[in-house]
């Protein structure tokens, strides 16, 4: 709790070094930082997996202030997390069960961020093998392929360890599906997990990349904003190297980068109509695929009163922003 002009001149001297070079040089090492105000000022965030300049780095003390932001590869919006290189939805068979349109809004969700994506079915050993194929059979015509595992029996882990393996993936899914069962049984033994409140963040350099971890706990009643939803997302190593961007189940994806616009875009179905259809191209230039005349999406498909439903949420959404 010292103030800036407290510091030893050691310290200060130390303050003044900067950059992510030289921490690098410190692997390991963990700060607890604060985000510059600037970055605030401007609505720049601070996610987890992004990567991060840090200044007045005070070693004795382990803290550090964020002072910029390195643009991003990647980002997902629900859970917020940065640089990921592939997105994991992990839903079971049964225990909760799968059902098909709380499974495509998570697709919805999961297509919008642009990423290779996994569709995984955990805890397989519930149900009979028909219900499997049946499912399969169901998702290829969705345009997926999606992969069974339990981690029950240990049936599928192989697999899903391969994907895993040396990419930074998130994990999403909804609650009770086995999640933190998988993730125990695929990650290090060695928790690594940080915590950070308000706007005080645990960085932690490891490798070659920084990794953070916020969560909004309980706020006190003097800064009047009340309790906040936890939101925490941890970035854990494998044990076959790659990371896994973990957050708590949650059942309702906000669907927050979806438009009116690019919701079309994220039905494989769609897609497929718009680049195979003859003609290809719907009589509109934008086309919302609703019965317009001359639209070449038909409606003759099992995801179509989904996409329907999805659309008049997001208009409405849209309409209040
Ligand atoms: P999370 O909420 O997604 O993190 O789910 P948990 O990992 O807490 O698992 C919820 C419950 O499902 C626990 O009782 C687990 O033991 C159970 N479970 C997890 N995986 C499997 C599986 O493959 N098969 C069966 N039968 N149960 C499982
Ligand atoms: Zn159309």
């Amino acid at each position: 709790r010292r103030r800036p002009g407290q510091f030893h001149a050691r310290h200060r001297r130390l303050r003044r070094r900067r950059g992510w070079g030289w921490a690098g040089a410190r692997a390991g090492v963990e700060l607890l930082c604060v985000v510059k105000a600037v970055l605030k000022k401007i609505g720049r965030r601070v996610v987890v997996g992004d990567r991060v300049l840090v200044g007045a780095v005070d070693w004795v003390d382990r803290r550090g202030m964020i002072e910029n932001v390195f643009e991003r590869s990647s980002e997902v919006a629900d859970p917020p997390v940065a640089n990921v290189d592939h997105f994991l939805l992990l839903f079971s068979m049964d225990n909760p069960k799968v059902e098909a349109f709380t499974l495509t809004r998570f697709l919805v969700e999961a297509e919008s961020a642009a990423l290779p994506l996994t569709l995984a079915f955990n805890k397989a050993d519930l149900v009979h093998e028909q219900t499997r194929e049946a499912w399969k059979i169901k998702l290829h015509e969705w345009g997926y392929q999606p992969l069974f595992c339990s981690v029950e029996t240990g049936n599928g882990l192989d697999s899903l360890a391969y994907i895993l393996k040396g990419q930074t993936s998130v994990i999403v899914g909804p609650s009770g599906v086995g999640k933190s069962s998988l993730i125990n049984a695929l990650r290090n033994a060695q928790d690594i997990s940080a915590v950070a409140y308000e706007d005080n963040w645990f960085a932690r350099f490891e490798g070659t990349r920084w990794y953070e971890d916020q969560r909004v706990g309980e706020v006190s009643s003097k800064s009047g904003r009340g309790k906040h939803t936890t939101r925490h997302v941890s970035l854990l190593p494998l044990s076959g190297g790659g990371y896994l961007a973990d957050t708590p189940g949650f059942n309702q994806p906000s669907l927050l980068k979806v438009t009116k616009k690019t919701l079309p875009l994220m039905f494989p179905e769609i897609r497929k109509m718009l680049s195979e259809g003859e003609p290809s191209k719907c009589a509109f230039n934008d086309c919302m695929h609703l019965g317009e005349p001359g639209c070449v999406v038909k409606a003759d498909w099992e995801r179509y009163p989904y996409y329907l439903q999805l659309f008049d949420e997001i208009k409405i959404r849209e309409e209040f922003q």
